[in-house]
């Protein structure tokens, strides 16, 4: 059967180089980095090079500054808990209603713990009103965490100039970016564009290393507890023996990203405006979720009318053509996402969302098999759906005055 995995913002596959540059830290090179002796040298400076070159990959920043952990919601939890705990005078903190459960339940959790905690709102689009986040920054705001773009619609939020706006207004307020969905696919100029963050978590299984394995920048000077005690690994600030293989494998899935993101870039954004285009044309009553904003180039969040989205992945996988429905399908339960919700997504298509992520092993046949399956199911699913007239293949007349509503 031929199979399409499109849901590369959940998980990408390992490349082939990554595992080739993580073999030898799992065989001969197995020793213990912080050991004295010579032979453990080289998982030293394997890790010395990987930092030098994430350090490098997020535009040059001082390699002191960053730190590997295993994963995004760690660097996360612990650039979050770290700052709260560093900064008991603020007690405020910024964020929006569209995070990433890895932010979004940290703030539920610190808004429990007698921190005062603004979720900003997002428009019908997806976008952060600037207004809005300027008027939400107080004199104890501590942090403000803004995702760089979104995992279930791709949207792309200013994190630049939500930054700057945030060290104009008061330069001791932190700044953390959640670049999980980003890195690899936009430039992380912490240099240049990027100056006015502190904080940047991503994690190495978006971008073709393995999962286990994320980093956190930390701006020299940013005041931090740490999150994980017990070593000396990591300057101090992430104990725990370090995963030497995992970290040169992350090391080396950032240059390759790096190498050539922007003709990989271009050929999957094709790919993907290639898809959007020919589901619109194919199936009526349709939506793209977050059209009008800035998105990602390789992820289309696309809600059906009048149908469940789980039923749509349900049948595309028995056609061998993987995706997700954004966070409902991952929390198993049968609310609708959060980001839908605060995107204010009408109840007709709220349920009906699917997400397709494309990667860099997406090919052109793999758009053709989505749009040559996509409609027939949607068509299958909508023959047994009580709004729908498949004589006329559009709404019954009460359901239209439903979308007018809408
Ligand atoms: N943040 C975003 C935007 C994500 O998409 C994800 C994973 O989907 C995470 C954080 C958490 O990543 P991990 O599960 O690797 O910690």
């Amino acid at each position: 059967m031929r199979t399409a995995y499109l849901d590369n913002n959940a998980t990408t596959a390992i490349a082939p180089e990554v595992r080739e540059a993580m073999e030898p830290y799992f065989a001969a090179e197995y020793f213990n980095p912080s050991s004295a002796y010579e032979r453990a040298m080289p998982a030293a400076q394997a890790i010395k090079k990987a930092r030098e070159t994430v350090a490098g990959f997020l535009g040059g920043v001082d390699p002191s500054e960053i730190l590997f952990t295993s994963c995004a919601t760690e660097s996360l939890n612990a650039a979050l808990y770290g700052a709260v705990r560093a900064n008991p005078a603020r007690r405020h903190v910024v964020t929006t209603a569209v995070e990433h459960p890895a932010v979004l339940e940290i703030c539920k959790d610190l808004a429990r713990s007698d921190l005062d905690v603004t979720f900003l709102p997002v428009d019908r689009s997806g976008n952060l009103d600037l207004r809005t986040f300027i008027r939400a920054l107080r004199p104890d705001t501590l942090i403000v965490a803004v995702m760089h773009a979104n995992n279930e619609t791709g949207v792309i939020f200013p994190v630049e100039e939500l930054a700057r706006i945030a060290k104009e207004t008061d330069p001791a307020i932190l700044f953390l970016t959640d670049a999980t969905q980003t890195a690899g696919k936009l430039p992380l100029d912490l240099r240049g564009t990027m100056s006015h963050v502190d904080l940047l978590a991503f994690s190495g299984h978006k971008l073709h290393a393995p999962k286990g394995v994320g980093a956190l920048f930390v701006r020299r000077g940013a005041p931090l507890r740490p999150f994980m005690i017990g070593g000396h690994q990591e300057g101090g600030r992430r104990a725990g023996t370090e995963n030497v293989p995992y970290i040169a494998g992350l090391a080396r899935a950032v240059e390759l990203a790096w190498a050539d993101h922007v003709a990989t870039e271009a050929r999957i954004r094709r790919l993907r405006d290639r898809l959007e285009a020919g589901l619109l044309a194919s199936v009526p009553c349709v939506e793209v979720n977050g059209q009008g904003a800035a998105r990602l180039p390789n992820t289309l969040n696309i809600s059906v009318h009048f149908i469940e989205g789980e039923g749509i992945l349900y049948q595309l996988n028995s056609h061998g053509i993987w995706a997700s429905s954004g966070s409902a399908c991952t929390s198993g339960s049968l609310e609708p996402s959060h980001v839908l919700r605060a995107m204010q997504v009408p109840f007709t298509a709220i349920h009906g969302s699917v997400r397709l992520s494309l990667g860099r092993y997406n090919s052109d046949g793999d758009v053709e098999h989505t749009l040559e399956v996509f409609p027939r199911v949607v068509a299958n699913l909508r023959r047994l759906s009580p709004y729908w007239d498949p004589a006329r293949d559009r709404p019954r007349p009460e359901a239209e005055a439903m979308l007018q509503g809408a």
